[in-house]
């Protein structure tokens, strides 16, 4: 292997770099045991020569092997980031989810014995980083938004990018923009290279599945030595139904029962797509085998509850594209066996795959069941490591976060939904919606081999090795291939990326979706047309955390004196929905904290309920009635209702008791909270004008502001302007009247598709407004409909939507009617050209 690695020198290497260099640590001897029975410790000179060797080294090995924890590690006892050796640099470490940044710098502090000034991390709403800090665990997100200030990221000793099998979006970005650095760094001049460090750059993936890395001749000159780390894995035992279940939450709940009643001790590790099927599962569970005592029951079904209502997280938990060639190899030696009809269905045990003798009879046994899931909060994911209490058998009932992210110890079962809850996005006409699918052969292997960590284990796939082998994909694709990504493109032309064509991404996403992301841009005004290059004012909206629309609304909010509320509109828009709807109690949910549209839902709106009554109250709060003697109750937007709601939860004292009498996630306010807050000083230490001080009593806005507020909302949704079809198909002329929104179609910009007010509007009970923009389009079961709408005045487009307009007289248009007086007397006449046929606008009124 070293020989190996030896003849992949790129030069000589080996002397820019710290001549082995030793930092003493201090590990407690528990510590000391735990780390040296994991697999890439027995690497750890190997791992340590390539690092030293190479300017980039991969490094695969299983989930669990020890890759997180131990790698910065060794870079720190090696002397990496120590103030005296040749690479005083830090040592980075990024990871897809912020959940995982944080237990990891918790768990590599505590197993160096250094404080969390030293071994520190760094997330969106929170950071520990001191003077003293030498390790850093942070979100990839994090590092992209740092290269945008330092793109020679001379700051840092090694950069490690964990989970790069995921294939998740930032990591992609981030390897790319990296293999930039490394090569912007080779064409520095002698003098110049003299005076930054050397930076290293390591890859880890749980897979085997590198080559989009390696074999990429855009992104490394050379291909990246590759170190796999052979982790010990036990046989695993796949077992598939016979049949596949309608219902898999049923189906699970028969077949852990089974496994605890029947089987001997070990772990059970379940799988499913999101939050509220893993609490309905708990609740289930924890009936039949209670494990605590009932006052103790109760509190932790208090603490479910409340979790339920964590509010919308942007890092969704995206499956993880998984090959495991190795553990593929070692999953076809075990025994794969179908079972027949009848014992599927029946009482019988013969479906565990034990022999008779082998069963035991644990009846009535307690057991130990907990949640594990993206929006948890972190204490309440680090119990899983935990052992269980004496005599219980532990049960972890999980979403994907458990496929490669974490590893918990003492599983020898594991249940698998085969199903993960997936974001899905249309680059055509900007839809969004989530889907549960099958999860990827890949991710089902990942899956099984969590039962073979520390003994031979079995999985129980809850469905039919016909549906495996017909209907799974291979791998899951890489996030980038499915999401939107303007704000990555606007942070790449904030780096000077100019040509994101040409960017060396591991996968390249399609041009379609690179050029509507551009043009976003282009008509935020966020980048030139022409050159794509990135504007003064692009420049100001990539400093913002947000993405770029709500960016351009607080750069533009804060030309006028509306600062205050823009801002607490795009806090509140970017931690997403605070209400809590009935389909939230009763529906599955999804674990990436998103909602998504369908039939059922809008039954339930439709019913008068304790909810409803509520936010009538709601409506009625001393909050509003200020603000309807100040301004009259504005009813015309959804997105100016929430600003409402965050001015009264403010204006309440921003209680707990506010938000459960309101039915509001108290958990989504307090983060609107803290956003609104991060902002004001972001926006403070961008632009000169803005006060620091953030008002929690916030005077509702004028009716001036509010105008302004929704034109400022119009810029930010530029490009999700909907004009009624009635009023287009009658050539712009008034239309039809209707009571209520109930039925009426708009016609979209970017396609032929019609959409409709969602019922939970608060448009939808009023007369529907000619025009207006959304926040989301959503495709329900029926129909697309629109939330968080806003009505506008056509007036405001000519001036907000400069791009989409042509002025001057429209001899071939039909309908020469659009036209407006300007204040020197000319008429101009508008015609909007965008959409597929040019987009006549409804008269000005
Ligand atoms: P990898 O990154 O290769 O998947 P890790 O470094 O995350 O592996 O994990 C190595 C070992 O450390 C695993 O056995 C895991 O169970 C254990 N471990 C990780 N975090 C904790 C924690 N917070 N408490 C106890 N054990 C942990
Ligand atoms: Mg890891």
């Amino acid at each position: 292997k070293l020989q190996l690695l030896r003849s992949n020198r790129e030069g000589d290497l080996s002397s820019d770099v710290a001549k082995p260099f030793y930092v003493p640590v201090n590990r407690t001897k528990e510590v000391q045991e735990a780390r040296m029975k994991l697999p890439v410790c027995g690497e750890e000179q190997v791992i340590m020569e390539a690092i030293r060797n190479n300017t980039v080294v991969v490094i695969c090995g299983e989930t669990g092997s020890g890759k997180t924890t131990q790698v910065p590690q060794f870079l720190y006892e090696a002397g990496w980031s120590h103030p005296d050796s040749d690479n005083p640099g830090l040592i980075a470490i990024t990871q897809p989810r912020r959940v995982a940044a944080v237990s990891m710098a918790k768990r590599v502090g505590y197993e160096l014995n250094l404080p969390e000034s030293v071994v520190s991390h760094q997330i969106r709403y929170d950071v520990t980083t001191s003077e003293k800090t030498r390790i850093k665990f942070m979100t990839d997100g994090v590092l992209l938004r740092e290269l945008s200030q330092d793109l020679l990221l001379t700051k840092y000793s090694v950069i490690i990018i964990d989970e790069a099998h995921e294939r998740n979006l930032n990591t992609d970005i981030l390897i790319g923009v990296v293999s930039r650095v490394l090569k912007l760094r080779a064409e520095l001049s002698r003098e110049d290279r003299a005076k930054i460090k050397p930076l290293r750059v390591v890859i880890m993936s749980a897979t085997l599945r590198v080559s989009d890395f390696t074999e990429n001749s855009t992104l490394f000159t050379k291909p990246p030595p590759v170190i796999s780390v052979n982790a010990r894995q036990y046989p695993v035992s796949i077992h598939f139904n016979k049949r596949t279940p309608e219902d898999h939450v049923a189906e699970a709940f028969k077949k852990v029962s089974k496994i605890h009643d029947r089987l001997p001790e070990g772990g059970i590790l379940i799988f499913l797509t999101g939050q509220n099927e893993i609490q309905h599962l708990c609740k289930l569970l924890r009936e039949k085998y209670p494990s605590l005592p009932p006052k103790a029951a109760l509190e932790e079904r208090k603490r479910i509850r409340q979790a339920a209502e964590l509010e919308l997280k942007r890092d969704a938990a995206i499956p993880g594209e998984a090959a495991m060639e190795s553990e593929e190899i070692a999953l076809g030696e075990n025994q794969v066996e179908d079972f027949d009809l009848e014992s599927d269905s029946d009482d019988s045990d013969s479906d565990l795959g034990f022999d008779e003798e082998e069963l035991v009879s644990t009846k009535d046994a307690p057991l130990h069941v907990l949640p594990l899931y993206s929006s948890l909060p972190t204490e309440a994911q680090l119990r899983v490591f935990q052992p269980p209490p004496e005599g219980t058998r532990l049960c972890v009932i999980a979403t994907n976060v458990a496929e490669t992210s974490v590893t918990i110890p003492g599983i020898r079962y594991v249940v698998d939904c085969g199903k993960a809850k997936e974001r899905r996005y249309d680059i055509k006409t900007g839809v969004q919606s989530f889907e549960v699918d099958w999860t990827s052969k890949a991710s089902a292997g990942q899956r099984a081999g969590r039962a073979g960590r520390t003994g031979p284990g079995h999985c129980y796939r809850l469905y039919s090795s016909a549906v495996f082998d017909h209907d799974f994909e291979q791998f899951s694709t890489p996030e980038i291939s499915r999401m939107p990504i303007e704000g990555v493109v606007l942070n790449m032309k904030s780096m000077g990326i100019d040509n994101v064509v040409n960017f060396p991404f591991p996968t390249p996403p399609e041009r379609q979706t690179l050029s509507k992301a551009e043009k976003l841009l282009g008509y935020l005004g966020a980048i030139d047309t022409d050159v794509k290059h990135i504007t003064p004012v692009g420049q100001a909206m990539a400093n913002l955390p947000v993405t770029p629309r709500f960016a351009k609304m607080l750069v533009i909010g804060n030309q006028q004196d509306c600062l205050p509320f823009v801002i607490a509109i795009v806090a509140a828009l970017s931690v997403g929905d605070p209400f809590i709807q009935e389909y939230h109690l009763e529906e599955n949910e999804d674990d990436s904290d998103d909602d998504s549209l369908d039939h059922k839902e809008l039954k339930g709106l439709n019913r008068e309920t304790e909810i409803a009554k509520a936010r009538r109250r709601l409506m009625r709060k001393k909050y509003f009635e200020s603000q309807i003697k100040h301004a009259g109750l504005d009813r015309s937007s959804d997105i100016l209702k929430l600003l409402n709601v965050v001015g009264a939860y403010e204006y309440a004292g921003a209680t707990a008791e506010f938000c459960e009498e309101n039915f509001l996630r108290s958990k989504a306010m307090e983060e609107i909270r803290k956003l609104r807050w991060q902002l004001t000083n972001l926006m403070a230490a961008l632009f000169e004008n803005v006060d620091v001080w953030v008002d929690p009593k916030m005077l509702p806005p004028t009716k001036r502001q509010i105008k302004f507020l929704k034109q400022v909302i119009t810029a930010g949704f530029i490009d999700s302007v909907a004009i009624r079809k009635d009023v287009i198909e009658n050539g712009g002329q008034g239309g039809t009247r209707f009571k209520n929104a109930r039925g009426v179609a708009y016609k979209l910009m970017w396609s032929e598709e019609e959409a409709f007010i969602h019922p939970g509007s608060i448009l939808y009970s009023q007369e529907p407004p000619i025009a207006l923009v959304y926040n989301e389009l959503f495709k329900g079961a029926t129909k697309t409909c629109f939330k968080g709408v806003t009505a506008i005045d056509t007036k405001w487009l000519p001036e907000i939507g400069k791009e989409f307009c042509s002025f001057g007289r429209p001899l071939d248009h039909p309908i020469p009617k659009y036209s407006e007086q300007t204040k020197d007397k000319k008429t101009v006449y508008v015609v909007p050209s965008f959409g597929p046929k040019g987009w006549p606008l409804p008269p000005i009124q």
